[in-house]
């Protein structure tokens, strides 16, 4: 895995250092996430608070956890006590809710705002015309965001939303990209990503 993104990364003229596999434990059983903590892997990424809480007790030391998934506003104080970073911030209800118990705990996550690039109304992900409203909002609130992230549409080439998604950032002055899966992770690094999040390639197909 690691080998291909330092693959992608050469063809690209980047250094694959400068690309953060993030491993996708998200519905693995313990063994497989034992064995890749094994082979000194140390970021990971989960798209559910309480599963990721379940899952990571006892195994935090050393990690880098990501929260990729949905956040709701009721769940604000669980997954600041627990992430790393968080790469869903994608409305206002959600940032004035973090801005708040960040404030109240002094914990500082990492924080992304999500792009729903192909604006699919199942997806979450704000609307990328809304996009630079919402950044300039967060930072408004005291939030600092790190970058962006993205889920493309399935059916669709994935490349143009990677472009999309590196527009909006460079416009305001966002350096981080993480974007791309199992299927698309070495397209995304020719595009620019700064991690790429990857579950299926690495750990075999979730149970
Ligand atoms: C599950 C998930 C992934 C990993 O998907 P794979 O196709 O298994 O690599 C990446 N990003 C998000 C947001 C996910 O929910």
């Amino acid at each position: 895995m690691l080998n291909r993104i330092t693959a992608s990364a050469k063809d690209a003229g980047r250094d694959g250092a400068d690309v953060t596999l993030v491993a996708v434990s998200k519905q693995q059983p313990d063994e497989k996430i034992d064995a890749m903590l094994a082979t000194g892997q140390r970021v990971f990424g989960e798209n559910r608070v309480q599963e990721a809480q379940g899952r990571w007790e006892g195994r935090r030391v050393g990690v880098e956890l990501r929260l990729i998934g949905p956040l709701q506003s009721n769940k604000v104080r669980e997954a600041v006590a627990l992430f790393d970073v968080i790469e869903t911030v994608d409305r206002e209800k959600l940032a004035r809710a973090l801005a708040e118990d960040i404030a109240r705990s002094g914990r500082t996550p990492r924080l992304y705002v999500q792009v729903n690039t192909g604006e699919e109304p199942q997806k979450a992900g704000i609307a990328p015309a809304e996009a630079d409203g919402f950044i300039a909002l967060c930072r408004d609130l005291g939030l600092t965001i790190e970058g962006l992230m993205c889920i493309p549409p399935e059916a669709e080439p994935a490349g143009p939303h990677f472009t999309l998604l590196g527009g909006i950032a460079a416009r305001n002055g966002l350096s981080k990209l993480s974007m791309g899966m199992s299927a698309d992770f070495e397209t995304a690094v020719r595009f620019g990503a700064t991690s790429v999040r990857v579950g299926s390639a690495l750990f075999g197909g979730r149970g």
